[in-house]
């Protein structure tokens, strides 16, 4: 019989509507007594590392789970942990970072209703994240949610209140699961022979800043001091623009002398970027060799850049490490 950690973290599938808005209340405990035939399958412990809304889960969090998945990892055969969805695609990201190739599943799962409502999401999920968490065919960081199994690094909350909230973004769902049976797209267990290695430390200094027509680059000169990291998010494949003053463009050139790394995203969700393209971002791009997102999503992109500024502030490492593949994280690079 498999053996599986259940951390419970709060979120929506845990709480409870207290007169002021709904907040978590159900322990882990209570969330496994709602769904009785899974203890049948396997053996699950449950822990709870603290009872939050995802809203208020920061970096200091997502150390506290790896480290927590660190110290068991050796006891159990995978772990599957509940969570807010408002900020769940972030932690599967970073977790995805701070436990590279875990051979053993580490499964987010959360509801978009209580586990105690009558037409909840909840115990579908719960079930389905023990259940994929026990097959020998998953390992590393994924998001069991809606019937659908999604890279840590790849998941993106879509919607905020159908029950299909979470999109794989591109790349394909790794399974799916229907009426109980897990259809995997992406069977590649073993394939990657590396160890599992973890991180503690992140740098939570990031700053992400949003183009809008019209915007400003004298801003961030406020900023500048008080960040490591600049990620500028662009408009389609990418470019800067220059509203006759160059403003953005000078902005940019006073965090790359200050020694500061500065990445280009795109706020469109499907495709990624190509600075390239573009007159707009080629200029750019040339001068400065800024990295860019390509592939990745935002949310993977945010929390790469906090788990190598835990490891080093020199740009030609950070762009080396930001353009190695991670769980899944990025396919698309320049030939
Ligand atoms: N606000 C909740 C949270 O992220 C939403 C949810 O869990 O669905 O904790």
């Amino acid at each position: 019989m498999k053996h599986i950690l259940l951390i419970a973290t709060g979120g929506t599938i845990a709480s409870k509507h207290t007169g002021t808005g709904l907040s978590p209340q159900i322990s882990g405990e209570e969330l496994l007594s709602y769904i009785p035939e899974a203890q049948k399958t396997c053996q699950i412990d449950v822990i709870q590392p603290f009872s939050l809304d995802s809203t208020n889960v920061s970096w200091q969090q997502w150390l506290l789970l790896s480290e927590l998945i660190q110290k068991n990892y050796d006891f159990y055969d995978g772990f599957v942990l509940c969570h807010g969805t408002d900020t769940m695609a972030y932690t599967s990201a970073a977790l995805s970072y701070l436990v590279m190739n875990s051979k053993k599943p580490i499964i987010i799962t959360g509801a978009q209703k209580p586990i105690d409502l009558p037409d909840t999401d909840a115990r579908t999920n719960l079930t389905d994240s023990i259940r994929f968490a026990a097959d020998d065919r998953s390992h590393d960081v994924c998001i069991v949610f809606g019937g659908s199994v999604i890279a840590g690094t790849r998941a993106k909350k879509e919607k905020t209140k159908s029950y299909n909230a979470f999109s794989s973004i591109n790349y394909p769902p790794i399974a799916v699961i229907q009426d109980r049976r897990i259809i995997f797209y992406i069977d590649d267990k073993g394939q990657n022979k590396k160890e599992v290695v973890f991180s503690d430390r992140l740098g939570g200094k990031v700053f992400l800043y949003r183009l809008i027509p019209g915007s400003d680059g004298e801003i961030l000169d406020i900023l500048i001091d008080r960040y490591d990291a600049l990620i500028i998010e662009s408009f389609g494949v990418g470019g800067i623009p220059d509203y006759g003053d160059g403003s953005i463009k000078a902005a940019i050139d006073r965090w790359i002398s200050a020694g500061k790394i500065v990445i280009m995203a795109t706020q469109v969700t499907n495709e990624g970027s190509d600075m390239s393209v573009y007159e707009v971002g080629h200029a750019v791009k040339n001068i400065y060799d800024l990295p860019e997102s390509y592939d990745m999503t935002l949310e993977a992109v945010i929390a790469k850049t906090m788990w190598i500024l835990g490891k080093t502030k020199d740009r030609k490492e950070f762009r080396e490490i930001f353009y190695t593949t991670v769980n899944h994280d990025l396919l698309f690079l320049p030939e």
